[in-house]
């Protein structure tokens, strides 16, 4: 006897296991969600909550955050359970077509009869700098982190963002008018992101609101009781710079961690599941992948492409727990949604 049960078991509450809940809902089937992190959105909430997302429909632009926020608004009529900050660690399929255990790190279990992978880019560890002197003395404070949860936080701050990619092009432009001065750091000279957002960083850089420092690598950190003060960089001739700074951000991405999931014979590779998409069935039955962990030819890995996943699933799912009945497209605008109740509580 499991401790939590439900007809579908989600495991990840970024954006398309949250929008699961919706479509699950909407075809009559009761959902929990289960993430290792301590609050729901995916790499939304962890990695860039007040950043703008320009590109998912009928939102011109949207914060991060307010999309998650929105998005549990949306499931919240279907009442899911959220089983949060804790990994799945172990699947056992059950015999007869009855489902699935799941076992979460804290040794609880969720039975359900389809389980949905949407765990996006695997557990989320950052990437950590190497060698990077006393950096669990300012790890410990905060005074280096891996994410921006709070940009005001960081309001006259002097700022050091390590990193070439996205990330760190994207904060140091939208940080260079908030904080006293934003230094960037990287150890190539060019730079992986967006080419616009790379020329407004450089335009930036050019009037002195960015600082930037290429080929260039972090050698340590100095301050007092916990609070950073100044970073020494080592250049690529050898040389090294003391930077004043208050603030360290490293963003050097994710490590890839698919955690539990290698061992459940699913075909993993690189992070990717193999799906049939005409279903989002993976090669095991009763067990689908939507999101950006599931692959297949032609794989746009974007929020709104798991969000039409999250439609595609519902409907195996039906035909997996009802196989006696049939599909029929039934719009929202017909239908219609429950009332929401008052937020359900986490476990
Ligand atoms: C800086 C940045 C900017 C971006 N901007 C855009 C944009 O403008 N537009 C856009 O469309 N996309 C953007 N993306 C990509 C977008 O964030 C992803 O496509 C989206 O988050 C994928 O959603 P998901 O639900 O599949 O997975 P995720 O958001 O990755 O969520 C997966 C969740 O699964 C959980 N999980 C994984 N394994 C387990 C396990 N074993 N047990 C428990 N929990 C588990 C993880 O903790 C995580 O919370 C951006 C990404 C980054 C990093």
């Amino acid at each position: 006897m499991a401790d939590f049960t439900s007809d579908i078991a989600i495991i990840g509450a970024g954006p398309s296991g949250l929008f699961m809940v919706f479509e699950a809902g909407f075809m009559g089937y009761q959902s929990i969600v289960l993430d290792s992190l301590p609050q729901a959105g995916g790499q939304l909430a962890a990695l860039y909550p007040e950043k703008p997302i320009y590109d998912v429909p009928g939102h011109p632009h949207i914060l991060a955050g307010d999309l998650v926020t929105k998005l549990q608004q949306q499931a919240a009529p279907y009442q899911p359970q959220y089983l949060l900050g804790e990994a799945v660690t172990d699947l056992q399929a059950l015999p007869d077509n009855a489902g699935f255990v799941l076992q979460r790190a804290g040794g609880s279990t969720v039975h359900a009869k389809v389980v949905i992978i949407a765990g996006g880019g695997g557990l989320f560890a950052p990437r950590k700098p190497v060698g990077l002197l006393n950096l669990a003395t300012f790890e410990a404070t905060g005074s280096v982190c891996y994410a921006i949860t709070n940009k005001a936080a960081l309001a006259g701050q002097t700022v050091i963002l390590a990193g070439g990619g996205d990330s760190a092009v994207d904060w140091a432009v939208e940080l260079a008018g908030l904080a006293a001065h934003v230094h960037v750091v990287h150890r190539r000279s060019d730079f992986r992101a967006a080419e616009a957002t790379v020329q407004a960083m450089l335009n930036l850089a050019a009037s002195g609101q960015i600082t930037l420092h290429t080929p260039t690598e972090l050698q340590a950190l100095h301050g007092a009781n916990g609070q950073l003060e100044a970073v020494t960089l080592l250049k690529a001739d050898g040389t090294t710079q003391h930077v004043a700074a208050t603030s360290l951000v490293c963003c050097f991405g994710l490590q890839p961690q698919a955690g539990a999931l290698e061992s459940w014979d699913l075909g993993l590779e690189r992070g990717v599941i193999p799906v049939d998409f005409a279903t989002m069935q993976t090669r095991r039955p009763g067990l689908l992948c939507i999101g950006d962990m599931a692959s297949y030819e032609g794989k746009v890995p974007l929020i709104l492409t798991g969000f039409a996943e999250a439609a595609i699933a519902a409907k195996k799912c039906q035909a997996i727990i009802n196989p006696e009945k049939k599909y029929k497209v039934q719009y929202s605008t017909s239908k219609g949604v429950p009332a929401a109740p008052p937020a359900a509580p986490s476990a």
